[in-house]
């Protein structure tokens, strides 16, 4: 059994390289679906959240307003500090017993998407495999502009933002060109996906 560790760009074809691959069968866990699921009202982070940031980060309706709290880390390194301190664990966990589960059922590996996965060395330590989603900047630009209707300039400030794309293709065991058409995507993810049955061979013999 193992991990492999999917991330890429903002844009750069993550979410459609993970449909090709949820389509060929294979476990797949969102690190960002479950980062948002551990604010929510029921979790214990959501409690620690509002003991240390104050009621003003709720919406009406309880739930944390995450565009609030992202303004308030994103010019307080202290307190995004605080934050990861306390929703980490909790995403960790629940990250843990979803892979638990999905070996339960007879996976033999799971795929994490993980947007912040070069971010962290504890992470990437446990990965079999690393996989990253490139994409040509030119194209990952315009797709973003595309999709979030942002201007040149709003895009470019998200993509300046993150580790740049070139350095995560040097850190990645296998590297997907999402920069072409959905076709030469689907044909390069049959062929990561053969890769990684491929290694099953290898831990049975
Ligand atoms: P994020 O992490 O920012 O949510 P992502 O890495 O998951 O993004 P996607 O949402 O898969 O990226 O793709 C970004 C945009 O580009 C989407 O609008 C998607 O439809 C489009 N796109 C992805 N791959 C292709 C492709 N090969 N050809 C054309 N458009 C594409």
């Amino acid at each position: 059994m193992f991990l492999v560790g999917l991330t890429g760009g903002i844009a750069s074809g993550k979410s459609t390289v993970v449909a090709l691959l949820q389509e060929l069968g294979c476990a797949v866990i969102d690190a960002d679906v479950i980062a948002r699921q551990v604010v929510q009202p029921y979790f214990q982070a959501y409690r620690r959240i509002v003991h240390s940031f104050g009621p003003e980060i709720l919406l009406e309706s309880g739930e944390i307003n995450r565009e609030a709290l992202g303004n308030i880390i994103f010019s307080q390194p202290e307190k995004r500090q605080l934050l990861n301190s306390i929703t980490h664990p909790e995403i960790q966990k629940k990250m843990l017993k979803e892979i638990l589960k999905y070996f339960v059922l007879g996976y033999r590996y799971v795929i994490l998407d993980i947007p912040l996965l070069f971010e962290s060395k504890m992470l990437t330590r446990f990965m079999k495999h690393t996989v990253v989603v490139y994409c040509d900047p030119q194209v990952q630009l315009s797709r973003l502009m595309q999709r979030n209707g942002l201007t040149q300039t709003e895009a470019e400030a998200r993509i300046f933002a993150q580790m740049p794309l070139a350095q995560k293709v040097n850190l990645a065991d296998h590297v997907i060109d999402n920069s072409g058409d959905a076709e030469a995507t689907k044909k390069q993810v049959l062929k990561l996906h053969t890769e990684l049955e491929n290694s099953l061979e290898y831990l049975v013999v």
